[in-house]
């Protein structure tokens, strides 16, 4: 079966997902395992039941994908993680959720093996560069040239090595705004390793606030902000979104970026907005490129306009400016 371009979509999704996964197994005991189900059909049918999965999947974390599964591109395959449950299983709840939509679409189940990907992920990376960033290692501590700003990013639990074109997208934008202005105050929502808020902290030396739903990801991105030399710099506490009251205590923001998924961050776009001011500008990435119109529309009900769109890997970086509502 040959996997086309969203195959590398996919092992870096599955890279920022897992970290949830792997806190669980920590936290509890040592059978938490990971089962993929993989429906093939053709493109349409591919993509409405991937549209299906995603509805009732993505916002607990299992990542959606689909893909061209046969090099004529007849035979699309839609894909979805699911955590701590056996292949029988995994496939009753899927079944169960697509109904009779799947029709007589195959539909297979099987047990990935127990890897640590974060880990695996962060193995012989390479430093990646990003407008004037360069995140690395420990061990490529050496390698940031003069000029540019290191962000030095040790293997954990937590997403954003800066190799995912979301966290690259963010970072480039991040470099681009913050060399044109200066803002009042910043939010990351959606911190994970932190790679974001240390990027804004160090390139404009003021404080940014980092928040993540994961206590670990909140946890490992203070601890990288020490490392880079910006703990001083960088605030955070674990919260779902932006309703929690203690971003009122650092809010309203001029600037937040928000490097999760479409799905939650269309919910998210009133509640957001709320802790913005009224001339705000907003970094979103998580994106597939597919997702930008709905995005766009959510965010245009707050205020907001597009200023500019970037594609990286297949995925979509968008920095919206607050004008006029538009609906
Ligand atoms: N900002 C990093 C990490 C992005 S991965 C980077 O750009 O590389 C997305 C992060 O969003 C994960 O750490 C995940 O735990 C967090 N997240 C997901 N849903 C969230 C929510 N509702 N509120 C806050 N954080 C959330």
């Amino acid at each position: 079966m040959k996997r086309l371009g969203p195959s590398c979509l996919w092992h870096v999704h599955r890279v920022a997902v897992i970290p949830l996964a792997l806190k669980h197994k920590s936290e509890s005991t040592n059978d938490m395992n990971t089962v993929r189900v993989r429906i093939t059909a053709e493109e349409l049918e591919a993509k409405r039941i991937s549209e299906i999965l995603e509805r009732y999947f993505e916002d607990e974390g299992n990542p959606v994908t689909i893909y061209e599964a046969s090099p004529d591109g007849k035979i699309w395959a839609a894909e979805i993680l699911l955590f701590d449950m056996s292949p029988d299983d995994a496939a009753a709840k899927v079944r169960d959720r697509v109904g009779a939509d799947a029709f007589a679409a195959p539909l297979e189940a099987e047990e990935l093996p127990d890897i640590n990907w974060v880990e695996k992920s962060l193995e012989g990376l390479k430093p990646v560069r990003a407008g004037r960033f360069i995140v690395h290692g420990g061990h490529d501590r050496d390698k940031v040239a003069p000029g540019a700003i290191g962000i030095e990013i040790e293997a954990a639990l937590a997403f954003g090595t800066g190799h995912h074109g979301t966290t690259a997208g963010c970072l480039e934008e991040i470099d681009r705004l913050l060399s044109m202005r200066s803002f009042e105050s910043i939010l990351d929502l959606g911190t994970g390793t932190g790679v974001l808020a240390i990027a804004a902290a160090l390139k404009a030396r003021q404080p940014v606030l980092a928040t993540d739903i994961d206590h670990i990801a909140t946890t490992t991105a203070l601890e990288n902000a020490r490392l880079n030399g910006a703990a001083h710099l960088v605030r955070g506490f674990t919260a779902n979104g932006t309703e929690d009251r203690r971003f009122r205590l650092y809010g309203p923001f001029d600037l937040v970026i928000a490097n999760i998924l479409a799905r939650p961050l269309m919910k998210m776009a009133k509640s957001i907005s709320s802790n913005m001011t009224r001339s705000a500008t907003l970094v979103l990435s998580g994106l597939r490129i597919e997702d930008g119109p709905r995005i766009l529309f959510a965010y245009s009900c707050q205020g907001f306009v597009l200023a500019r769109r970037r594609e990286k890997n297949g995925w979509l970086t968008l920095t919206l400016v607050r004008g006029q509502a538009v609906c």
